[in-house]
């Protein structure tokens, strides 16, 4: 048996490791890149395989990191099955065909430029067509329950807690007569999510692949989020501004509708105007609607005893554009949910230019900004910034809730590891940056001698 580290390996970005097993290959994840851009063209357009020689792909959850290149191993003549979760397939719907759009859109923006340079033109890595073509080779499957996919490997979904549908990968290998367990975490939550169960320990794993996004570093309790939010909501009602929460589209903007539900059924907050301005925000709460197998007790109870989690009756979805330009003129306290969660893109830019310089305006942000982005300026109290070429003042209050993050923290990651279970031989710590990665690398190697824990580098192979 063999493992290659096509991506994910020494970054969080493009999940993709190969495996090859009893004469088949089989794929986890076929995630998008995403770095500079010259990089990212490079690695995701060839892949460092032929497409057409993997027999079979198993996808651990929809996020684009993991699923995003999907469609172009499929355009470039991967003709197996991908296998997932009925959640990740949904979402997939969704993500892939908008992650088309922004390529299309991008694309368009440079093919300009290049034009003008006398370059050759550049294409997508996929169109829409070829998004919703890739669709067509899921096979789902439940948490749960096992599954053949190639000869001698049996793949079982448990669930992760990550986002919804998110899976850890368990595949059962039976080679030349001897078996073992690989476990593949995919992204790993923390746990008391507003709306998924706990990350699923797993027992007897010999062989071990173990995100590590946030191998050293600490998160706010999750419990702590709601009263920070009632706090904050409170605060800005009397203020008498917007507040603007710029938020992921999926998984995100379902966890905090949810928490306002509570807050404003419970009297916390008065049911003030709120709008979640995202087509892709409102199509991914009709999937979470489409799944309560995904709910932890709690939400799962809310549904069938009291109301619908993501409906209440001062919340408006909004798709077209004409209503979303339409809350430049709502006056008096409101939130306005909208992507993207890191201000680079999307109609959350529209409402930062319209509000930032009003000192009523409160900008509350529940996710993490990369470096570099419009969001992580407006994070770091920057008192000018630069909204569609014009220079704005910041006037708005500046708040963040760093609790709700998707993944598990350094000591979530170590209680995740106690709980799998198995003699775990040799285990891997992937999608992790080194400054996150190499610190957990030590301090297990210190908790577990028994263990070989290894970072590997992106094209690394480990023979087993
Ligand atoms: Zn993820
Ligand atoms: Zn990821």
């Amino acid at each position: 048996m063999k493992i290659t580290f096509h991506g994910a390996a020494r970054t969080t970005t493009g999940s993709k490791h190969l495996l090859e097993v009893n004469g088949s290959k089989i794929l986890l994840d076929c995630g998008l890149f995403q770095g500079r851009r010259q990089q990212s063209i490079q690695i995701n357009e060839h892949f460092p395989f032929d497409p057409a020689s993997i027999d079979v792909a198993v996808l651990s959850h929809a996020h684009i990191d993991h699923s995003g290149n999907l469609p172009r191993l499929c355009k470039l003549g991967f003709r197996g099955n991908i296998i997932s979760t009925f959640a990740t397939r949904d979402l997939c719907q969704l993500m892939l065909a908008d992650s088309a759009k922004v390529q299309a859109a991008d694309i368009a923006f440079l093919n300009k430029k290049r034009e003008r340079q006398n370059l050759p033109e550049l294409v997508p890595l996929y169109n829409a067509r070829e998004a919703e073509q890739c669709l067509r080779q899921f096979v789902t499957v439940n948490y749960r329950r096992p599954m053949p996919i190639a000869p001698g490997i049996t793949v079982t979904f448990y669930d992760a807690g990550h986002i919804l549908g998110s899976a850890q990968v368990v595949l059962d290998i039976e080679e030349g007569g001897r078996r073992s367990r690989l476990l593949f975490s995919g992204d790993v939550g923390r746990g008391h999510n507003d709306l998924l169960r706990n990350p699923e320990p797993v027992d007897g794993v010999d062989y071990m692949l173990m995100e590590s996004t946030y191998g050293a570093r600490e998160h706010d309790l999750p419990e702590a989020a709601s009263d920070k939010l009632c706090s904050i909501v409170r605060t800005a009602i009397e203020r008498g501004g917007k507040i603007l929460i710029p938020s992921f589209a999926v998984e995100r903007t379902q966890q905090v509708i949810y928490r306002l539900h509570h807050l404003i059924k419970d009297g916390c907050i008065p049911p003030i105007p709120t709008y979640v301005d995202s087509p892709l925000a409102v199509n991914a709460t009709e999937v979470f609607r489409l799944h309560p197998e995904c709910f932890n007790d709690e939400v799962y109870e809310f549904l069938f005893q009291r109301a619908d989690p993501f409906g209440f009756e001062s919340l408006n979805y909004i798709r077209d554009t004409a209503r979303s330009m339409d809350l430049n003129t709502v006056t008096g306290p409101c939130i306005i949910i909208s992507a993207s969660g890191m201000c680079e893109a999307g109609r959350i830019v529209h409402h930062l230019r319209n509000n930032i310089s009003d000192s009523r305006t409160t900008i509350l942000f529940v996710g993490y900004c990369a470096q570099n982005t419009l969001g992580a300026r407006i994070r770091a109290g920057d008192k000018t910034v630069n909204i569609f070429g014009e220079s704005l003042r910041v006037n708005a209050r500046i708040e963040a809730i760093d609790s709700f993050s998707g993944h598990a923290d350094h000591s979530e990651l170590l209680d995740y590891y106690r709980a799998t279970g198995g003699s775990k031989k040799k285990v891997w710590l992937v999608h992790g940056e080194p400054d996150q990665s190499d610190p957990l690398r030590h301090e297990l190697r210190t908790l577990f001698p028994g263990t070989d824990f290894i970072v590997p580098t992106a094209g690394e192979t480990a023979e087993i």
